[in-house]
């Protein structure tokens, strides 16, 4: 008989007793991922403010790496002409703002160490100054353009070619840029989403240097494009390149290396760098 109800409990009861142990274990378990959920849900009641305190100024090539070249100027020494104006103009008109430059002298410096600097000042605008060209001797295009780093079709990666040739005069290119080369530029680009995070905020700024070009100073503009550009990719906020204008047209080549024309193109910039920052004290 003892020997009976011994198999009926194990027959009857024990299926019973784990049944609402496994019930009393997921309702236990739900308990916890409720509380835990509410706990993740929770929003902060004063979330840490956004201060928009330095900008990187950087002037595109330098040194052995003239860029692009003109009938008379060249690329390197317009960006860097360009470049310490706006540093100028941003102590002036925004003194609470760093501005700070990858380069101040006709030097080479390395698209790797300009991000460097960047970073190591907790920049939170990146801003590479250069001049556009065509393959062509003498261009009959003109105008500005605006890249950001983004994902593109490769027949529009022109301008991203010409200006990461930079990194073909440094020394150990390959290692330094993930084995970057001619034929692999799109790998290169697939594998970077770093930058992507940044991709809003990069074309948010671009359109805000671009209307102030095209409004206030009228300049003809190829608008704002997505390359794959190496001094872009590299950077730890956000970044745009500003082509001011095609080196090798000749009433752009003038313009750019007239007072008149750095000043239009500088003051444009420091606008665009004002309503930027403008947006975030909202
Ligand atoms: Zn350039």
């Amino acid at each position: 008989m003892v020997h009976r109800y011994s198999s009926a409990l194990k027959i009857f009861i024990i299926p019973v007793v784990v049944t609402v142990f496994v019930f009393c274990q997921n309702s236990l378990a739900q308990t916890v991922k409720k509380k835990h959920h509410k706990k993740t849900v929770e929003i902060p009641a004063i979330a840490p403010a956004f201060k928009f305190t330095t900008v990187i100024i950087d002037a595109g090539h330098g040194g052995k790496d003239p860029g692009a070249h003109g009938s008379y100027s060249k690329e390197k020494n317009v960006a860097l002409a360009i470049a310490k104006k706006l540093r100028r103009a941003l102590g002036e008109q925004m003194p609470s703002l760093d501005a700070v430059m990858t380069r101040t002298t006709d030097e080479f410096i390395e698209l790797h160490r300009r991000d460097r600097i960047a970073s190591e000042h907790k920049g939170n605008l990146f801003i590479s100054i250069h001049c556009n060209a065509s393959p062509e001797r003498v261009s009959d295009e003109r105008g500005v353009l605006l890249l950001v780093y983004g994902y593109h079709r490769a027949g529009e990666q022109l301008e991203a070619l010409r200006e990461n040739s930079s990194i073909f005069i440094e020394k150990d290119y390959k290692e330094k840029y993930s084995g970057y080369g001619q034929n692999d530029a799109i790998n290169t680009i697939v594998l970077s989403n770093f930058q992507q995070k940044y991709r809003k905020e990069c074309i948010r700024f671009a359109d805000l240097v671009n209307h102030e070009f095209k409004k206030e100073d009228g300049r003809h503009s190829l608008g704002v494009k997505e390359q794959g550009v190496l001094v872009l990719q590299q950077s730890t906020m956000p970044a745009v390149l500003v082509e001011t204008g095609f080196i090798n047209n000749p009433r752009d080549e003038d313009y750019l290396n007239s007072t008149e024309g750095q000043s239009e193109i500088v003051q444009s910039i420091v606008r665009a760098i004002k309503k930027y920052k403008e947006s975030f004290e909202d």
